[in-house]
């Protein structure tokens, strides 16, 4: 083998890594993207580089963040013409983003390894404030969930609490076909857009609170599940039927019962 060339990767399933072929969805993603010469992007995971081909040298700033460290030296080699960007090796989940940030904001691309994604976006949703948009591959079933609306099976805890933070775009669906190894669902490309919230909580822990208790059991009504915060009058006083489910009251309703909890 010629010194410079890199040996073969193969795909660890313990890193959630499913590498993106097919060029028609690299592009479609990169073209939602649409990095422009003035951002700094931060891309979690970007394994062989197939998303990051369609940032480099856009941004003024790439920082790539990658756990395998088999990886980084693939990433150095493949790029290593192109200027402005950054490796770190590290996992996404204990990176403080607001000092990649800095006195500015990022834009946060990834596709995600799917047993992270939720515990990662919830640590995400801390820096909200320094996020200009996220754009993420994940489970279609994950981006249903996070784009989901009041009376739907997939509205829940999750889309409660990424709507509160942001708006939630459903971009596009991907086959498991687009990628090397294929994985055995369907996945889709969402984008989460930071914004205040439309109805501020006066406690986020008591608004976590309020949903997590809800929705424990989706299918009982809310007369039984928020028994230990609220009795029915309280309910019915702040506008909720009782014999309602979970799954039926707004971001709106969540927060008014997590603001009478708080006074
Ligand atoms: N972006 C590449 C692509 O589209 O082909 C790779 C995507 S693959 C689904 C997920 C990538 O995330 C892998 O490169 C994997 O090594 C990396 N990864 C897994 N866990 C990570 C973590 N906790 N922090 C950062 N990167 C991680």
């Amino acid at each position: 083998m010629h010194k410079s060339e890199q040996p073969e990767h193969r795909a660890r399933k313990r890193f959630g890594q499913n590498f993106l072929e097919d060029i028609g969805v690299i592009s479609a993603i990169g073209n939602a993207i649409s990095p422009q010469p003035n951002e700094h992007i931060v891309e979690i995971g970007p394994g062989l580089g197939a998303l990051t081909s369609e940032l480099i040298g856009r941004a003024k700033q790439l920082t790539l963040i990658e756990l395998d460290r088999d990886l980084l030296p693939k990433l150095e080699h493949k790029f290593q013409e192109k200027d402005a960007w950054s490796i770190l090796s590290a996992d996404a989940l204990e990176v403080d983003f607001s000092e990649l940030a800095g006195a500015g904001q990022i834009r946060v691309v990834g596709n995600l390894p799917y047993n992270i994604s939720t515990p990662l976006i919830f640590h995400l949703l801390e820096y909200a404030n320094q996020i200009q948009d996220m754009h993420f591959m994940l489970q279609k079933e994950v981006v249903l969930r996070l784009t989901a609306k009041p009376g739907t099976g997939a509205w829940g805890r999750l889309s409660l609490m990424v709507q509160y933070f942001c708006d939630a775009e459903f971009l596009l669906e991907v086959p498991p076909e687009a990628f090397n190894p294929a994985p055995k669902v369907d996945s889709a490309v969402v984008r989460l857009t930071p914004r205040p919230p439309p109805y501020p909580a006066k406690d986020l822990n008591q608004l976590e609170l309020v949903i997590k208790t809800a929705f424990a059991q989706r299918r009982k009504t809310l007369r039984n599940t928020l028994k230990s915060l609220f009795n029915a009058e309280q309910l019915i006083e702040l506008g909720i039927d009782p014999s309602a489910r979970a799954e039926t009251l707004h971001l709106e309703q969540y927060v008014m019962l997590s603001n009478k909890l708080t006074s």
